[in-house]
């Protein structure tokens, strides 16, 4: 699985769908069109199946939300051991 990019037209650089596919897949996905909010500029693209395609080496959002994932609760203050 990969997933869907689309180049913002704004800034010229690259976002992810938030779709996640496969090439094959993709490949046989009839033609589509739609508005897409983008991230990089935040106001919705026009976009279509020629405008997208499928990049495999991306990190998937959830992988990606793991790092930032909040740290476990400190010890409290009596546990902590002297510096
Ligand atoms: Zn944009």
């Amino acid at each position: 699985m990969g997933a869907l990019m689309v180049r913002c037209p704004q800034t010229g650089k690259d976002f992810a769908s938030g779709i996640e596919t496969d090439p094959l897949s993709f490949e046989l996905t009839p033609a589509f069109s739609g508005t897409i909010r983008c991230p990089l500029c935040g106001v919705d693209h026009q976009w279509s199946k020629i405008d997208a395609w499928v990049a495999e080496d991306a990190p998937s959002p959830s992988s990606a939300a793991a790092w930032s994932a909040p740290h476990p609760s400190p010890l409290p203050d009596g546990e902590r051991e002297p510096a």
